[in-house]
């Protein structure tokens, strides 16, 4: 059994991690105190123990990959998650994301389509202290319609067009950020679900994700 330990020297790596995400222009101090409180070394392979603070994306099984730090807080700022929000994510990954929206105080709805990496959330270390997180193993391109209409949605993968599915699951007022494939790149991109039903689509940074997939793995 894995020792999870979080020393002095992690937390000091962790407060580095946030001042330099500052620099780079993240300014919500509520994802700030998230990404100081969460130790993310407990979401990756005890091999990455000491690298775990570099703002830098990490192999996590299956071929994929915990998100870059940056690239968590950037996509939470667009977000603009306020605690009770309901937030549905697609591509649950390593579960780093869906805890930074669960320790701002959000419900979080996460799909992953990769067997192997949604069985591994029943050792999820944080079950206890995130109730407010669900899994679900399924397609994120057909999203939970059953629990539908979500305040926001975050998908976390590349997408190679706006899932028509998803835009039906968001409330009206809803935000979503999502990264559009612009070959090899993707675009970042924040629709805002408007009263009268029409979408306002504003752009952002570049970014590289792994693909979003269609079906179920495993
Ligand atoms: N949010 C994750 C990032 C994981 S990388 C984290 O914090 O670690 C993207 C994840 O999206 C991968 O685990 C991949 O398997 C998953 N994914 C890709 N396409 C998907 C789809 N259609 N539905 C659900 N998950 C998908």
């Amino acid at each position: 059994m894995r020792k999870f330990e979080d020393t002095y020297q992690h937390k000091g790596l962790r407060k580095q991690l946030v001042s330099l995400l500052k620099e780079k222009g993240i300014t919500d101090e509520t994802i700030l105190e998230a990404i100081n409180t969460i130790p993310r070394h407990f979401f990756l392979d005890s091999a990455f123990d000491k690298i775990a603070y570099e703002d830098r994306a990490f192999p996590i099984g299956e071929g994929q990959t915990i998100s870059q730090p940056y690239t968590v807080a950037y996509q939470t700022q667009l977000l603009n998650v306020k605690k009770n929000d309901k937030v549905l994510e697609i591509g649950t990954g390593s579960v780093y994301q869906a805890s930074v929206l669960a320790e701002i105080g959000a419900w979080v709805y996460t799909i992953e389509r990769q067997k192997k990496l949604y069985d591994a959330h029943k050792q999820f270390i944080f079950r206890n202290k995130y109730p407010n997180i669900k899994f679900f193993y399924g397609d994120g391109y057909e999203g939970l319609p059953s629990f539908a209409p979500f305040d926001k949605i975050i998908i976390t993968a590349a997408a190679p067009f706006i899932p028509p599915k998803l835009i039906t699951q968001l409330k009206i007022g809803g935000v979503m950020v999502i990264p559009v494939n612009e070959g090899e790149i993707q675009r970042m991109l924040r629709i805002t679900k408007l009263p009268n039903d029409t979408l306002q689509e504003e752009s952002f940074d570049a970014f590289s994700f792994v693909p979003m997939l269609t079906g179920k793995n495993g």
